[in-house]
């Protein structure tokens, strides 16, 4: 799907991931399966948050003490997400535009 801009940039996010794990040599650990574990493990640190709480106390989480713990957790699971798709040659803008446009025909609009 070809269009002027992109839905998500990520080539500053990307190239920050790459300059932050050529610092500390941990390319050779970066393989997908190692990702996709830390992926999961941040994922349940997130849930953790709103474990056990009530829909009322998850709708208001980022008004409490735990926001700044919640933002942390969600940098988590992006960063993690992201280093998986560049390890596995995904194109994460494609792949959105992709899924969009499939999600779109898959759950058409209401006719109002
Ligand atoms: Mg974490």
């Amino acid at each position: 799907m070809a269009t002027a801009s992109r839905l998500i940039d990520t080539a500053a996010l990307e190239a920050a991931l790459v300059e932050f794990s050529r610092q500390r040599d941990w390319d050779p650990y970066h393989t997908p399966r190692n990702l996709l574990l830390a992926l999961t493990g941040e994922v349940g640190e997130l849930a953790e948050i709103f474990q056990w709480k009530t829909e009322a106390e998850s709708a208001a989480i980022m008004h409490g003490s735990e926001a700044e713990h919640v933002r942390q957790e969600i940098a988590d699971v992006l960063l993690y997400l992201m280093r998986l798709a560049m390890v596995l040659g995904v194109d994460v803008d494609a792949a959105v535009r992709d899924k969009i446009a499939l999600n779109a025909l898959k759950y058409p609009p209401k006719q109002r």
